[in-house]
C-alpha cells in the first residue's frame, strides 16, 4: 500500500486547489489544516484533517455506504444554493466530530469538520488508481471499481461542489469580499485514430454482406462501398475527413474552437498508423490551425508507459507541422498515475485530457475544472495541466449501450451539474461517426453543442 499524499508540498498543493476554485485568491486569511481549537491570529479557515487510515478505509466501503449529507446541511443558512442534492462526505474531519458539518468558531473563523484537503488530494492526485489493481484487457481502470462509482458520486464533480461551499462559507463571513462569477462552458475534443472507414477490401466486403443480407438494408451496404472505394480514389473527400470539416464547422457554430488530436504511430496493434504526412490531412490540419482550432498529439496504444515511443510520435507529428505541439490525449485512455504525465511532461506537453473512464461518463477527478498535476511519488507539481474528460462518444455508444435520445440526456444532466459550478464540460467525439447506424450521434453532437444546458 502506498501512503496517502499527505506531505506538506501535497497539503500546500491542496490549499492552493481549494482557494482557487473558491475563487478567494485575493482573500489572505490565516489558513489551517489541523485541530479544531488552533489558535488563530485573526480569522480564517480551519480544516479538519481525517485520520491517515481514512484513505484506505474509503477504497474497502462497501458500494453504497458513504455518509450523504443534504446541501442545506452544508451550505449557510438562507444562502441561495446553487445546487440542493445531497453530497457524499469521504472524509470527516478526525477530532472535530460529525454534527454541524461547517460552523463558525467563537473567534469567527469557520471550521470545516469535513476533510476537504484530503478529497481534493483523493480526488485530483488520483491516488486510488495506484491502490486499486484492477485492470482491462487495456490495462485501464475501469470505472466500476473507482470509489466515485461504488458510492454513487461519479455525476458529481465533488471537488468544485465543495469548493463552492467554502466560497458561500467565505462570502457570508467576510461579506466585504466578492467571490467572483464564473460562467459555464464547453471543451471540445477529437481524437483522429483513422482517415477512412475501411482499410482493407476484406473489411468492406464484410461490411457491405452484413448490411444487406442481415440488415436488409440495400442503401447502407451501397455506402459501405462508396466509402470503400472514396477512401481509395478519393480520400480527401471521404466521409471520415469530411467528418473533421463537419465537426469543426459545429464547434465553430456553437462559439468555440476544437481540439484535434491526431494519430502518428507507426502500424501496431491497436494502432492504425496511417501515414501522418498524408497530404489531405496536413491541409486540413493547417486550416484548422489556422482557424483557431488546436491541434495536438494522440499517442498510440503503446505510449503510456513508453517515453521514447511517446516522443517520436510527437516529433513526427511536430516535424510534419513544422511546429511545436503542447497538447496531448492518449489513445485508448491507457494511462498510469503518475508515469503517463511524467512522461508527456518529459515530451514538453503542457495540457493532458486523458482523463475521463472508457466505460463510463462522469467526474473521474471530480472537477470540471483544469487543474496544474502533483505527482504522489516525487511530491511535487508537475508542468503539466490535467482537462479531465467527462463523455466520450463511445462510451454512451459502446459501453454504456445508450440510445441517441438517452445519450443526449445524459450530456444535459452532466452539463447542468457542470454549469452548477461555472466550470468547463469536456466532449470527446470523434469523426467516425459517419455510416448510417452512427450518424444520428452526430445529430446528438450537434444538437447539445449548440444547447449544451437545455432541459431536454
Ligand atoms: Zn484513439
Amino acid at each position: 500500500m502506498i501512503e496517502p499524499p499527505l506531505t506538506p508540498n501535497a497539503i500546500a498543493y491542496a490549499w492552493e486547489r481549494l482557494w482557487a476554485l473558491a475563487g478567494a485568491e485575493e482573500l489572505t486569511i490565516p489558513r489551517v489544516y489541523g485541530p479544531p481549537h488552533t489558535p488563530l491570529p485573526a480569522p480564517g479557515v480551519i480544516i479538519s484533517p481525517a485520520a491517515a487510515e481514512a484513505w484506505e478505509q474509503l477504497i474497502q466501503l462497501p458500494p453504497n455506504s458513504l455518509n450523504w449529507l443534504p446541501a442545506e446541511a452544508l451550505f449557510p443558512p438562507g444562502y441561495p444554493r446553487p445546487f440542493d442534492d445531497a453530497l457524499p462526505v469521504l472524509f470527516w474531519g478526525e477530532t472535530a466530530g460529525k454534527r454541524p458539518p461547517v460552523r463558525v468558531r467563537e473567534d469567527g473563523s469557520i471550521l470545516f469538520a469535513i476533510d476537504l484537503i484530503a478529497t481534493i488530494l483523493f480526488m485530483l492526485t488520483r491516488w486510488e488508481e495506484i491502490v486499486i489493481a484492477q485492470r482491462d484487457s487495456h490495462d485501464r481502470l475501469p470505472a466500476t471499481a473507482s470509489v466515485a462509482y461504488r458510492q454513487g458520486f461519479l455525476d458529481q464533480p465533488v471537488v468544485d461542489r465543495y469548493a463552492i461551499i467554502l466560497q458561500a462559507w467565505l462570502q457570508k463571513r467576510f461579506p466585504s469580499w466578492q467571490r467572483p462569477q464564473r460562467g459555464f462552458s464547453l471543451r471540445l475534443s477529437h481524437d483522429i485514430d483513422h482517415l477512412r472507414r475501411f482499410l482493407h477490401p476484406n473489411e468492406a466486403l464484410r461490411q457491405t454482406i452484413h448490411d444487406l443480407w442481415r440488415q436488409k438494408r440495400p442503401v447502407w451496404a451501397l455506402e459501405d462501398i462508396r466509402d470503400f472505394l472514396m477512401g481509395r480514389l478519393w480520400l480527401d473527400h471521404n466521409p471520415y475527413l469530411s467528418a473533421m470539416d463537419n465537426l469543426a464547422q459545429l464547434d465553430e457554430q456553437a462559439g468555440y474552437r476544437g481540439v484535434f488530436y491526431i494519430m502518428a504511430a507507426v502500424p501496431a496493434a491497436y494502432d492504425e498508423g496511417f501515414p501522418v504526412h498524408t497530404p489531405a490531412l496536413v491541409r486540413r490540419l493547417r486550416e484548422l490551425s489556422a482557424r483557431g482550432h488546436i491541434i495536438g498529439i494522440h499517442p498510440g496504444y503503446h505510449t503510456y508507459l513508453d517515453p521514447i515511443r511517446y516522443q517520436a510520435e510527437k516529433a513526427r507529428l511536430e516535424t510534419t507541422l513544422g511546429r511545436n505541439i503542447h497538447h496531448a490525449r492518449q489513445h485508448y485512455l491507457r494511462f498510469r498515475v503518475p508515469d503517463t504525465w511524467r512522461i508527456a511532461a518529459q515530451a514538453g506537453v503542457v495540457e493532458d485530457a486523458t482523463l475521463g473512464y472508457h466505460d463510463h461518463e462522469g467526474f473521474r477527478c471530480g472537477t470540471a475544472h483544469p487543474f496544474p498535476v502533483f505527482d504522489l511519488i516525487a511530491d511535487h507539481t508537475l508542468p503539466v495541466r490535467e482537462h479531465p474528460l467527462h463523455v466520450m462518444d463511445s462510451t454512451l455508444i459502446t459501453y454504456r449501450g445508450l440510445t441517441p435520445a438517452q445519450g443526449l440526456a445524459r450530456l444535459r444532466h452532466l452539463a447542468r451539474r457542470v454549469q452548477e459550478v461555472g466550470g468547463e464540460m469536456h466532449l470527446l467525439w470523434h469523426n467516425t461517426l459517419t455510416p448510417p447506424n452512427r450518424r444520428p450521434w452526430m445529430e446528438v453532437y450537434r444538437r447539445f453543442v449548440t444547447a449544451p444546458a437545455t432541459v431536454p
